[in-house]
């Protein structure tokens, strides 16, 4: 057996996808922006789907997320985020190396800013509040580090009033939107109102084989796409993988139903065998966050299940990070558990 779950990039390309990129790569290469079909027609739905103007098609989510800083702050401006975010904790050399922002951090609650923080954050700056004024609030949904966490959408609307008050703008680094999409009750168009710019990852659960996309105003996307440039992350031809990613996001919806599920299945699976020695195994989206109180065991747990075909995520505190997509069907989600489960014993007990 073999299951990969260290991450959500893991998932096959369906044949869906394939044939869309075989198909357009056998025409003509576009050129100049836009001028393939496929991206151009790719950059509208996106955009009508998430209720934006417009939207950027871009390699990676990395990039997008960079080039909405470098929009919305000077360097030397402030950013505030969760201190998990994936800004901070992934991003944290970009954020200084490319943009010289600063990263002011608040611990939000399973990964999300409460409002009251939010506030407090934008009011309480050091004194020298003209070098350091935040000019960006950046949230993230759903959260990764926090377990695949929704942000509640009263939270979403909150902040976004807050950021109209106090001048700041809003990102929302939205990478895993899809699920919180899923797991809500707001479309998709509602999700992300109120934001400034956001970024959704195809390559993850939206079963692109590579790419992003950076959503925003018109005005905001024509700028994008000259920083873009400027930092080196224009890419040619672009024609076949955004055939593939409009092929995706036509079956995006099924495949993240099914990593939820699966998610489930060895969330469940697990807590029947091990009881609550994980912490509390219920997951909202696809990522399964264990939570060992004995923070030694977690190199070996991830070793040893990796000799036996599953494959997990150290992550710090005593976390181990499963992830769920669409290479992962119900009876392997259930295999998996009863392997960790069993190496859990063996060591656990040892
Ligand atoms: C994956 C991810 C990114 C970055 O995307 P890349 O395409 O890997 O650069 C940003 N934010 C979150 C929350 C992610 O999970």
């Amino acid at each position: 057996m073999i299951c990969d779950l260290r991450s959500d990039v893991l998932g096959p390309l369906s044949r869906e996808v394939l044939t869309a990129l075989n198909a357009a790569g056998t025409r003509a290469p576009a050129f100049t922006w836009r001028e393939d079909i496929d991206e151009a027609a790719l950059a509208e739905e996106a955009a009508a789907l998430f209720g934006f103007e417009d939207s950027l098609f871009l390699p990676t989510g990395t990039l997008a997320n960079q080039i909405a800083v470098r929009l919305w702050c000077q360097p030397g401006e402030s950013i505030l985020t969760d201190r998990q975010s994936h800004l901070a904790s992934n991003e944290a050399a970009s954020v200084a190396g490319i943009n010289g922002a600063v990263l002011r951090l608040i611990d939000g609650v399973g990964g999300h800013p409460a409002p009251d923080q939010i506030e407090q954050g934008l009011v309480d700056g050091p004194s020298s509040a003209a070098a350091r004024r935040v000019k960006l609030i950046w949230l993230e949904n759903t959260h990764n580090r926090a377990g695949g966490t929704v942000m509640p959408s009263e939270y979403f609307h909150a902040i976004s009033a807050l950021a109209g008050a106090h001048n700041a703008a809003l990102h929302v680094d939205g990478a895993r939107i899809w699920h919180a999409f899923a797991a809500g009750a707001e479309t998709s168009q509602v999700l992300l109102r109120g934001a400034g710019s956001a970024m959704v990852a195809l390559n993850k659960i939206a079963g692109a084989p590579i790419g992003a996309l950076l959503l925003g105003d018109r005005a905001f996307v024509d700028e994008a796409a000259r920083v873009q440039k400027m930092f080196g992350g224009l890419w040619r031809p672009v024609g076949p993988f955004a055939a593939a990613a409009r092929a995706a996001l036509k079956q995006c919806r099924s495949r993240v139903e099914q990593a939820h599920e699966t998610a489930r299945l060895f969330a469940t699976a697990l807590a029947e065998r091990c009881g609550s020695v994980f912490g509390e195994l219920k997951p909202q989206t696809n990522i399964v966050m264990l939570r060992l109180s004995n923070e030694s065991l977690v190199a070996l747990l991830v070793e040893q299940a990796r000799e036996r075909g599953v494959r997990i995520s150290p992550y710090r505190d005593g976390k181990i990070r499963c992830v769920f997509h669409a290479g992962v069907s119900p009876a392997l989600a259930i295999s998996a558990a009863s392997v960790v489960a069993e190496v859990f014993e063996r060591i656990g007990s040892s």
